[in-house]
């Protein structure tokens, strides 16, 4: 069986010194879970305990990840942490496109393919996000604005023989922290058009394109999602914050 991933959020809830504290206390355990057959676990803390967390868990088979990434090659660009310091500080996984930098960041569409260039030319898996706001969902535009958000990415690859690692993460900004989820029937739906849209895009390479959803997974809400045959893993935000809860969702029953 693929192993299904599960890549905790924790954006910027905690600071520098609960993140090592977390990591810390619940170490052990973390090891425990990532070793699981059937799953890769991803912790994504802020960029300040990339370095720290790697220390705690290097040659284990937890993964790391960042929030976010450089469009930029290493220069004149204050402010900003590039692909190469997140190789080197142990990720191997990055979210980009998050609702959240797309709309506090204004970034575009274009701007996280650049991003996405930077991450694989460092071995780094981009876990790109994307997702209609609540406005476009009820308007009924969701698969164009899917489509828009997918096209400069997929320009990247068009005359690919090969990809390199690849996770989409479809999160329905109205969905993100909200405590609703949409319905499973909807969900396949969805996947199923990202699936035939990557096929007709890239071909049968896009196979291996790992397809994420994310979006107030709990315990409870988690447990029709991952059951979901279409999909390669989870994106958990704010039931990544407590252990117990994120552990349960990881021994959810597939
Ligand atoms: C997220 O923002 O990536 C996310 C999945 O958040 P939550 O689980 O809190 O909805």
């Amino acid at each position: 069986m693929k192993p299904f991933l599960y890549v905790a959020n924790w954006k910027t809830n905690f600071s520098f010194n609960q993140e090592v504290a977390f990591a810390k206390e619940h170490h052990a355990e973390l090891i425990e879970l990532g070793k699981k057959p059937a799953a890769t676990i991803v912790l994504c803390p802020s960029f300040c305990s990339l370095a720290p967390l790697h220390e705690l868990f290097k040659n284990t088979s937890l993964a790391l990840g960042a929030q976010d990434c450089s469009a930029y090659k290493p220069g004149a660009h204050t402010g900003q942490v590039n692909a190469q310091s997140l190789a080197e500080v142990g990720c191997t996984y990055c979210l980009v496109g998050h609702s959240e930098q797309r709309t506090q960041c204004q970034e575009t569409n274009e701007h996280i393919a650049q991003k996405v260039t930077q991450l694989i030319s460092h071995k780094i898996t981009p876990i790109i996000c994307i997702g209609e706001t609540s406005k476009d969902h009820r308007a009924g535009k969701t698969l164009s604005i899917l489509e828009e958000q997918l096209t400069p990415i997929l320009a990247l690859f068009n005359h690919a023989q090969a990809l390199p690692s690849l996770a989409i993460a479809y999160e329905p900004v109205w969905a993100i922290g909200t405590g609703t989820t949409p319905t499973p029937d909807t969900l396949h739906k969805t996947y199923t058009w990202i699936r035939a849209h990557l096929q007709q895009k890239l071909g049968h390479v896009s196979q291996k394109i790992k397809l994420i959803y994310g979006g107030s997974v709990d315990e409870k809400t988690g447990l029709d999602i991952i059951k979901l045959t279409d999909l390669d893993g989870v994106l958990v935000g704010g039931a990544s914050l407590d252990f117990q809860k994120f552990k349960n969702i990881v021994e959810l029953q597939r």
